[in-house]
């Protein structure tokens, strides 16, 4: 038995719907699937309920972007309680910075005479939680870019005239959120992000586990990241970190995490809200 416990849908930068998700799961023989959309919860609703009719187990879960010594990570939040308030208000914050910086990123396309209009790529987005990808694509519609590739290379990339830096909340504040709404709290895909000598500041601010699979990992990166979760007894998860067809074939099924690591999930979620209980 397998999982997939990275996945995006049309709630933030994919392209399929939870029902469309769903099915590719089924098709694909995974027996547990967790939802992880930036910075938004709204889809795992319809998730959990397709998940469901398929027979799979589904986790509920979101993919914030933090901060740590001045580099961006990602943090992957699983079980979390989808109604906590104070998730859902952090949530819709850190929407509010994504839609402004939207607007700033168009703002800066039209001053290098790319006539790209913002409400456009908020109607392709039709999330709350918009992203580059999002500007990509509007580009490309609209005529004003080859390719998504493209678009990112001449424009979009970090370092390239239209990139406006995100801002982001400190690590610390993402694994404490993730936390308080009963979530565990991953690193996601450390091997793109080259954040090896933070993991020990994360561990210290309660870091429960680490992507050990990924899509962009090697083996030999999956390995060295085995050894890092042995050193500092935290969880291993893994994932496709599918975004449906925006890159051309769906990646659900290409990274499958063996079904024990759930497990070993679940047993963590389940002492924690036991501690919590006594506390
Ligand atoms: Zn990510
Ligand atoms: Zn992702």
């Amino acid at each position: 038995m397998y999982a997939d416990l990275h996945l995006h849908t049309f709630f933030s930068d994919g392209t399929f719907s939870p029902e469309e998700l769903a099915a590719h799961g089924q098709k694909n023989h995974l027996a547990a699937l967790a939802l992880t959309d930036h910075d938004t919860v709204e889809g795992c609703a319809r998730m959990g309920a397709a998940c469901q009719t398929a027979g799979i187990e589904f986790i509920p879960g979101t993919e914030l972007t933090a901060e740590q010594d001045g580099n961006e990570l990602h943090i992957l939040g699983y079980f979390l309680d989808t109604q906590n308030s104070r998730l859902l208000s952090e949530i819709t914050k850190f929407q509010s910075v994504r839609q402004n910086r939207i607007r700033e990123m168009v703002a800066r396309l039209n001053e290098l005479d790319v006539p790209l209009k913002v409400d456009d790529v908020f109607a392709l987005a039709n999330c709350r939680s918009p992203g580059r990808p999002h500007v990509a694509r509007a580009m490309v519609k609209a005529g004003l870019s080859g390719s998504l590739d493209e678009a990112f290379e001449r424009y979009l990339k970090k370092g390239r005239p239209a990139w406006v830096p995100k801002m982001k909340m400190s690590a610390g504040e993402g694994i404490e959120l993730i936390h308080q709404a009963g979530g565990l709290a991953v690193l996601a895909h450390p091997g793109l992000n080259r954040t090896d000598e933070s993991i020990p500041a994360l561990v210290e601010a309660g870091l429960d586990g680490i992507e050990c699979f990924h899509t962009k990992h090697s083996t030999t990166t999956s390995e060295h990241y085995l050894e890092i979760t042995d050193q500092y007894n935290l969880l291993v998860t893994g994932g496709s970190d599918c975004h449906g067809m925006s890159k051309g074939k769906p990646l659900i099924g290409t990274v499958k995490l063996p079904y024990t690591h759930v497990e070993k999930l679940k047993e963590a979620v389940a002492r924690r809200s036991v501690e919590s209980l006594n506390r």
